[in-house]
């Protein structure tokens, strides 16, 4: 039905560079109205992305996604709102420039870096290639986090969990944890909608993260266009902290942290 998104032309938006994404294409998509035409342009070689106002916040939040996966995605939250669940976005499509200033908030200490275990760190005594190690479990390389393709999204059931109360710990989506009877749907039903768990205990060196989902068809294509070298120059050109730490040891940190996923 829908062709898979070739090559890009413009890889800076691989990274999450802005100047080469079109989101101004039907905007103010509320979750009931038709993405069709949108899909249906001519998308080859960009990342198409489409805005989302989702009906489980609080008025005005919009999320960006790939128009494909932007699509797929409404069909398997109306597929879940039949079960009784309310599958809604808690991030979605993220630019380069907000993966930046999560990864310079917890490079400084201003934002918690947890470990494995999802407890806070004291990051004072650890060298910068230690606090590289320790940022990564959790999150991505400002440049190779999978939400630059509009492609992932991280989701909750708002039913079960307003989304200030969110935290995005393992806790919430297993056991009795409000997300656990959504987890369970996608775990069940998502590959039916092409989406799927990329980072899963034991098969990615990301952590487990039963709330972040992955829409297949598009995302598979993207992956092997993605290049250390584009990389390197895109975090030379910004103001991130442990660029050098990180510099040192890029293609080992993105065969481990980009490559390694777990597979649907
Ligand atoms: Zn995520």
């Amino acid at each position: 039905m829908l062709n898979a998104t070739p090559r890009l032309r413009n890889t800076a938006q691989l990274y999450g560079i802005e100047s080469g994404v079109e989101s101004d294409v039907a905007s103010g998509l509320d979750m009931g109205l038709n993405l069709s035409a949108a899909v249906t342009q001519e998308s080859a070689q960009r990342l198409q992305l489409v805005e989302l106002l989702s009906p489980h916040h609080p008025s005005e939040t919009r999320f960006r996604l790939e128009a494909q996966t932007a699509l797929a995605f409404k069909a398997m939250a109306d597929s879940t709102a039949k079960d009784g669940i309310a599958l809604a976005i808690c991030s979605a499509y993220r630019p380069f420039d907000r993966q930046l200033a999560i990864w310079n908030a917890k490079a400084s200490g201003k934002r918690a870096v947890l470990d494995i275990n999802e407890q806070p760190v004291d990051i004072s005594p650890l060298s910068d290639d230690e606090l590289v190690d320790l940022i990564l479990l959790w999150s991505a390389l400002p440049g190779a986090s999978r939400h630059h393709w509009g492609t992932d999204i991280d989701v909750f059931d708002a039913k079960q969990i307003e989304v200030k109360s969110l935290r995005l710990v393992e806790a919430e989506y297993t056991d009795s944890g409000p997300c656990a009877r959504l987890h369970q749907w996608l775990l069940q039903h998502a590959k039916n909608f092409g989406f799927y768990f990329p980072f899963q205990r034991g098969k990615s060196a990301v952590s487990a993260e039963p709330w972040h989902i992955s829409y297949f068809p598009v995302s598979q294509t993207l992956l092997p266009q993605f290049e250390v070298q584009a990389l390197a120059q895109v975090i030379q050109h910004s103001d991130m902290l442990l660029k050098e730490a990180v510099l040192a040891r890029l293609p080992t940190l993105v065969a481990e942290y980009v490559h390694r996923i777990a597979k649907p």
